[in-house]
């Protein structure tokens, strides 16, 4: 069922990404000796029109969380009329919802949660049952093609069979290493399962089956994608409020000149560029790179949150909203557990510190490749200058930063008095 609102809003790595698995399970039903059928349209019209033409006695789906899947299942029920519509499942490890303060209330604290959500656990993986399964046919579109490559995307390989052998290899080869690996953007330090899990080519149960208790580092990283998708599930408008208001947009409005500057990769901070060209090449930025580039396009470019977390929406491969909006509102300083306003990343000592021979900068910045380590992620102090066609930086961090904390002390100020008046 693809539904025309939601592609309309993927963007061409989600589309390009959800066209391959769809592909990829139509194969390995076929092998079963089944089909997918893809249709088209409104969920409510298309699944209602399709249960009637096959005669269902039952419509089973995976039960879905976020705002807009829980108000279209509801219609969609409502269309089918008397068949029931049942939701099972859960694309998380323990369904969103399900581990809540001794008030009933949704936590608000990461660590928290996390102690929480370990000591409700979660079941097993089962493994799929194929007995007693009748295939019935009915005319539906062919999976459709990717979409035309306007920008030279390059895709992962998508399905289940890619996502288990990325599991595998990462179990095998950077597990043991991930708490330090998963900060250095330069080496495959991290899974990079987060486009497997985003379309269910793999579920969180059987990723923590494998690694059991190998790594504690990894297991919380996957609890904060339980934890955003909580968190969005008890409050839908979080996804566009700021949940700290007072720390939204504080020194803005930024210039459409450096949001441009930022979106194409050409900001004159190389790992702020290397990351934005990441997107638009992969679809996809390290961890640690999208904390870079979010909190320079907040704290030093003075945008609001939501204007970065729409850009991301649109090109990320792995982009869902709860984990989106909420590590935006992490980075700047508007969400639950958010890092304080005053901690501002300095994209130089940050770069140095996780990409020290700028092997991560130089892979999206060809311009660069030449210029020595002790440059590469400041090329503008090299005494023969920048001789490339790479930018001049188009802020002073040091400068962007003074200014966001001035912001930030005036609306304290300002929050402290209306307080005490
Ligand atoms: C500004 C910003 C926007 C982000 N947008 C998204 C998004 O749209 N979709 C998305 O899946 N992740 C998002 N993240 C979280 C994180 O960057 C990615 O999940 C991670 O980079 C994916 O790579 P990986 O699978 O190799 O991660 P690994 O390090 O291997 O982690 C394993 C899994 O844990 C989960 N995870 C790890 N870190 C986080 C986190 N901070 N928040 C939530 N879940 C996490 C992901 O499911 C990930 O696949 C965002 C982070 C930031 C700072």
């Amino acid at each position: 069922m693809l539904d025309p609102r939601l592609l309309a809003a993927a963007g061409e790595a989600r589309v390009g990404f959800l066209y391959r698995s769809l592909r990829s399970l139509d194969g390995a039903l076929s092998r079963l000796g089944g089909r997918l059928i893809v249709r088209r349209g409104d969920p409510a019209a298309v699944v209602a029109a399709l249960a009637s033409e096959l005669g269902a006695r039952e419509v089973v789906v995976t039960e879905d969380f976020g705002p807009y899947g829980r108000a279209r299942d509801e219609r969609v029920a409502q269309a089918l009329g008397r068949v029931p519509l049942r939701a099972v499942g859960t694309p998380y490890a323990v369904p969103p919802g399900a581990v809540v303060k001794l008030d009933g209330g949704a936590y608000q604290v990461f660590g928290a949660f996390y102690r929480a959500w370990q000591s409700h656990g979660w079941p097993l993986p089962v493994a799929c049952d194929q007995k007693g399964v009748v295939w019935r046919d009915a005319p539906g579109e062919l999976v459709p093609p990717d979409p035309p490559a306007t920008s030279g995307l390059v895709l992962a390989e998508a399905g289940e069979l890619a996502a288990g052998s990325r599991l595998e290899r990462f179990v095998a080869v950077a597990l043991r290493e991930y708490a330090t690996g998963r900060d250095l953007p330069g080496i495959p330090g991290t899974s990079g399962l987060s486009p497997y899990l985003r379309f269910g080519a793999i579920h969180p149960r059987t990723v923590l089956a494998s690694i059991g208790h190998t790594s504690e580092r990894f297991r919380r990283e996957l609890a904060w994608r339980e934890f955003y998708a909580a968190v969005l599930f008890a409050d839908p408008m979080s996804a566009q409020r700021s949940l700290h208001p007072q720390f939204a947009g504080l020194a803005g409005p930024g210039e459409i000149a450096h949001l441009e500057a930022w979106k194409a990769g050409a900001t004159g901070y190389p790992i702020i560029d290397a990351g934005m060209r990441q997107l638009a090449r992969e679809g996809f930025v390290h961890n640690r790179v999208r904390m870079l580039v979010a909190s320079f396009l907040v704290k030093d470019l003075h945008h609001d949150w939501r204007v970065g977390a729409r850009h991301f929406m649109a090109r990320l491969v792995d982009g869902d909203l709860a984990s989106n909006q909420h590590n935006w509102q992490w980075v700047a300083g508007t969400g639950t557990d958010a890092a304080p306003y005053f901690r501002i990343f300095n994209p130089t000592t940050q770069a140095r510190r996780f990409d020290p021979h700028g092997v991560y900068v130089r892979r999206y910045l060809e311009e660069l490749a030449s210029v020595p380590d002790e440059f590469i992620h400041e090329p503008w102090r090299q005494p023969s200058g920048l001789a490339t066609t790479y930018p001049a930086p188009i802020v002073d961090h040091a400068v962007e930063r003074e200014r966001a904390l001035a912001a930030y002390r005036d609306r304290r100020g300002a929050v402290r008095v209306q307080r005490e008046g």
